[in-house]
């Protein structure tokens, strides 16, 4: 594939490419038919010092440049992605397994951050007050918190990069970007991408590794990195907390999600049904944001999960290049174990299944459309993230029987509510513990919103307005003005 070819394989470091000291590499897959795609190296604690260091190098140079710079380099990124989106889409199909139709979406998206910030770095303010005794005046100025460190997982390879990326370059912080090993191909195309755009050598270094736990705690730890922006799992999430506690490193922790999807008695049902395979099955349902317990009321269930399940059994799955397939394989073997353990664990327990369910034989990562009703309350999957194309139903027959149900876990990031009584909607949305809402859509990702969770989703907000105050570090200068 010449995608896969020409893509740099190296580590990014200081403007330049370089193998990893040891000269290991670590493996590419593809995940729809269990082959390798390409090696890329493999970097051990040193490399990621040195990453560091071309980082911290490069900061105050950085932080001097005019908005204007920074804004126009992103912005020519994103037109470069634009241009480049069918190479970018077939690279995140090979290495990650969505289809094409999903990957030139998340192309779009992810450029969109860049775009959005690029917008965003020339609206970088401060403030002028009079303090209340009226003696000084107060000057608030806006700085960039430093060099960052920005982890990010497999399931979205390029978004999640330019998300971090982008209000990192905007705001002036330098980078050292860690990808998620299975799909570090993306993100070394985006190096490429920026340089080519113009950002100066050391603001972005990527460091490729199998070896996520060595490589970074030294780096939590050496006083260096001022800032830690991670999306992955919540465990990953409260080790990386308790590491950045030591060193009161600033976080943005994007973390996992148990999202509920509420259908009331007197919701459009083809909307409701049209939006739950979106939030369900919008990247195989491996995202954070995935429909994970849909809760449907009694009156409408039978109806709702039989409609459901015939669109669900005429979804075509096999690999994502293949221009008919909607559905790819999962990212890995463990990842369809899961969702296949946690089907069987509910069936166990006396749920029905109304469509897929079975291992398919053969090479790949694939899992059918599944649709489960009558979970018994203790199924392992209530609580745990499916991250596969398992849609668990339940009923209810109250308003706070479902609000209560969709707040009993520990997560908080999306919800998804259909109905079509505005005051419903607003009085569900205002009682669900969940950072965004989406109502009569299953869709809530956005770039130019707030995107984050509460409760043990995470910290912090990604995008829109807010997604840049991450990386400012607020700096008042106290000024006495005399009489
Ligand atoms: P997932 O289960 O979806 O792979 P993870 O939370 O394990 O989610 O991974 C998300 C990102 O965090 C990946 O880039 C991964 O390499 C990285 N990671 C995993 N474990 C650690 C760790 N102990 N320290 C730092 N990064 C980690």
């Amino acid at each position: 594939m010449t995608v896969v070819r020409d893509v740099p394989k190296q580590l990014f470091i200081g403007g330049g490419w370089q193998d990893a000291e040891s000269g290991r590499t670590l493996s590419v897959d593809n995940p729809a038919t269990g082959e390798e795609l390409c090696q890329v190296a493999d970097a051990s604690p040193a490399d990621g010092r040195r990453a560091v260091e071309a980082a911290v190098a490069a900061q105050a140079a950085w932080a001097a440049t005019a908005p204007r710079v920074r804004s126009e380099i992103l912005r020519r990124a994103y037109d470069i992605i634009i241009a480049r989106t069918e190479d970018l889409a077939l690279l995140m199909t090979l290495e990650m397994g969505k289809p094409l139709a999903e990957a030139r979406a998340e192309v779009a998206y992810a450029a969109e951050f860049f775009r959005w910030f690029s917008e965003e770095a020339v609206r970088i303010d401060g403030g002028l007050m009079t303090a209340p005794d009226g003696r000084n005046r107060l000057l608030v100025t806006r700085q960039p918190v430093g060099p960052c460190l920005l982890i990010t997982p497999w399931n979205f390879p390029l978004a999640m990069g330019t998300r971090k990326i982008g209000p990192a370059i905007a705001a002036s912080c330098t980078i050292v970007l860690k990808p998620a090993p299975q799909t570090p191909l993306a993100s070394l195309a985006l190096a490429e991408i920026l340089t080519e755009a113009g950002l100066p050598a050391g603001v972005l270094n990527i460091v490729t590794t199998s070896d996520a736990a060595g490589v970074v705690e030294p780096l939590l730890r050496g006083g260096q990195i001022r800032k830690l922006s991670f999306t992955g799992s919540t465990q990953v999430g409260r080790i990386l907390l308790a590491q950045c506690a030591d060193t009161v490193i600033r976080t943005s922790m994007e973390l996992g999600g148990n999202a509920p999807l509420i259908v009331f008695d007197d919701a459009d049902l083809d909307e409701a049904v049209e939006g739950t395979m979106v939030a369900k099955m919008r990247n195989m349902g491996e995202s954070c944001c995935a429909a994970n317990r849909i809760f449907v009321h009694t009156s409408v269930a039978e109806e709702f999960a039989s409609r459901l399940a015939a669109r669900m059994a005429a979804l075509t799955v096999g690999p994502g290049t293949e221009p008919g397939t909607d559905v790819g394989p999962l990212i890995d073997n463990a990842g369809r174990s899961k969702a296949h353990d946690l089907v069987r664990d509910a069936v166990k327990r006396g749920a029905t299944v109304l469509t897929g369910g079975e291992l398919p034989e053969g090479p790949g990562c694939f899992y059918p459309p599944t649709v489960l009703t009558g979970i018994a309350p203790d199924s392992a999957i209530i609580d745990t993230e499916i991250f596969g194309p398992v849609a668990a139903i339940r009923t209810f027959e109250t308003e706070d029987e479902a609000v209560a149900s969709a707040n009993d876990t520990e997560f908080g990031l999306a919800a998804y509510l259909f109905t079509q009584n505005l005051d419903r909607a607003l009085r569900v949305a205002e009682r669900l513990e969940s950072g965004m809402i989406g109502i009569n859509t299953g869709l809530v990702s956005n770039p130019a919103a707030p995107f984050g969770g509460v409760k043990q989703s995470g910290l912090g907000r990604e995008g829109g307005r807010v997604g840049i105050d991450e990386f400012l570090e607020y700096k008042y200068l106290a000024v006495p003005v005399g009489a």
